[in-house]
């Protein structure tokens, strides 16, 4: 019975502190309880790697900007594969948290946002894409359209394993406009999850330009040291 007594008390306690700070939300990553309404605890924050480098890839004369907002490791490569493989839509928020405050720090300028797109195999299989959830995170704090104009027209090997210039052949011809009115003229926040050697995202950036873009610049939440 007093066991009982006590474990109702610490479940009453419990409710009491959940009305008090009015959310009893826990770390994504470490399960820590905390009470600021955010969805990763300080010090998960604390182990993530800020980039605030801006660079650019460039290949056949042709270059654009890039940002990422942090490096692949640690607690940020934790959410990102929680948002790839694991659904986890909260880790999604925390990373395009990370890209707002990029967009702003640099002063960003665009016009419509879109996104890496991936097979229509690959998307069935995982059900959604996590650069679209994140281009559409940072769409709707930002009041900016989100256009879905490219698409994976061959589906590419594993990346993971491969030299620099195989994964640029690899990745090469491998993605279509197919509306080019949605991005004729205007500037374009190209998204993805994270930059590896930025084969795939040159590809996407050119074929963009190619297609009557004004201007490309590329957007990630994190950036591999290959
Ligand atoms: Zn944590």
């Amino acid at each position: 019975m007093g066991y009982g007594f006590v474990e109702n008390l610490a479940f009453l306690w419990d409710c009491v502190l959940g009305l008090i700070y009015c959310n009893d939300e826990k770390c994504v990553l470490c399960k820590k309880d905390i009470y600021d309404g955010e969805n990763i605890c300080r010090t998960c924050k604390d182990n993530i790697k800020i980039c605030r480098d801006r660079f650019q890839i460039e290949s056949n004369n042709c270059q654009f900007n890039c940002y990422s907002s942090s490096y692949y490791s640690g607690a940020m490569m934790e959410l990102i594969i929680k948002l790839k493989y694991k659904n986890s839509f909260k880790s999604g928020d925390i990373i395009a948290s990370y890209m707002k405050d990029t967009i702003c720090n640099n002063n960003i300028h665009f016009d419509v946002l879109t996104y890496v797109p991936m097979t229509r195999k690959s998307f069935k299989k995982r059900g959604y894409n996590q650069g679209e959830y994140l281009a559409r995170t940072l769409g709707k704090h930002f009041r900016k359209p989100v256009v879905h104009c490219l698409t994976k027209t061959k589906d590419t090997m594993d990346q993971i394993g491969l030299s620099r210039e195989e994964r640029w052949n690899n990745i090469y011809g491998s993605f279509k406009v197919y509306n080019s009115c949605c991005i004729k003229g205007k500037s374009v926040l190209l998204v993805d999850d994270v930059l590896t050697t930025g084969a795939t995202a040159f590809c996407c950036g050119s074929e963009l330009l190619k297609n009557g873009a004004k201007k490309i610049n590329i957007l990630t939440g994190a950036k591999s040291r290959v």
